[in-house]
């Protein structure tokens, strides 16, 4: 196939290819959705589609330019604020981060790449992998760094309402990576103002932390925080442009940070 070759996809590669192909610059780029509730209108997988088609384009903007490599999608993370809702899985705590770490060892061992991108499609996880990435640099001498799309974009999606879970931002860009899976017609106003004091005081108040939930009335009558009615195809295609863009930013923090950590 040659290096690079027609893939960036490391489970496309046979093993002599991994060899030829794969150094220890290079940075892997893992994905991790999720399975679970995004209201009437979005699909279980919601989180898995955008944190693995997030990834694919990150790669096909910036795959030569950073060496860039596709692991395979985690699809079941850390949804017990869903679990209420039929379909939603959840992995508790410590199998999702013994699988992580499983996964960080497995690396070491299998690829020369000492360097991680994970691309964090739901917001649920983003607590413990902070903390995770730690360990997979102090244990593992892996390099790491954890993204999360709908903060890294710098598009101003013009909400009115905290945009947490299922609304404009993400039934926007499912709008644009997966129309066909989008209930449109399920989509309804929300029944009243949304409670901004409660979503402040629950999920946004950085003095403290609660277990907030999506059956929690305080915060939404039909699992979806934010306003789904207001997306459009367009801003979805607008949100990944700008997370791409600002991909190449953390890509060259990340090498930074790899050959400070050689020296
Ligand atoms: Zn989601």
């Amino acid at each position: 196939m040659g290096c690079p070759p027609a893939t960036r996809s490391i489970g496309e590669l046979t093993f002599a290819e991994v060899s030829q192909c794969v150094r220890e610059t290079s940075i892997l780029c893992l994905p991790i959705g999720a399975i679970e509730q995004h209201g009437a209108h979005l699909p279980l997988n919601t989180d898995v589609i955008v944190a693995a088609e997030l990834t694919r384009r990150i790669i096909a903007r910036w795959g030569d330019e950073f060496d860039l490599w596709q692991l395979p999608t985690i699809s079941v993370s850390l949804s017990r604020e869903h679990d209420w809702a039929p379909g939603t899985l959840s992995l508790g705590i410590q199998s999702f981060v013994a699988l992580l770490r499983d996964m960080a060892r497995d690396i070491t061992r299998a690829l020369p790449a000492r360097n991680l991108a994970i691309i964090n499609g739901h917001g649920g996880n983003r607590g413990v992998l902070d903390s995770l990435i730690h360990e997979l640099r102090g244990d593992f001498a892996l390099n790491g760094c954890v993204v999360h799309p709908f903060d890294l974009s710098k598009v101003a999606t013009g909400a009115s309402s905290p945009d947490v879970h299922g609304g404009k931002s993400e039934t926007s860009v499912m709008l644009a990576l997966a129309p066909r899976l989008v209930r449109t017609e399920a989509i309804v106003p929300a029944a009243g103002p949304a409670d901004s004091e409660a979503i402040a005081g629950l999920i946004f108040d950085r003095g403290v932390s609660f277990p907030w939930r999506t059956d929690d009335r305080r915060l939404t009558a039909s699992g979806v925080i934010g306003e789904a009615h207001a997306a459009s195809a367009q801003l979805g295609h607008d949100i990944i442009a700008s997370v791409v863009e600002e991909a190449r930013g953390v890509l060259v923090r990340l090498l930074e940070n790899q050959r400070l950590m050689s020296r």
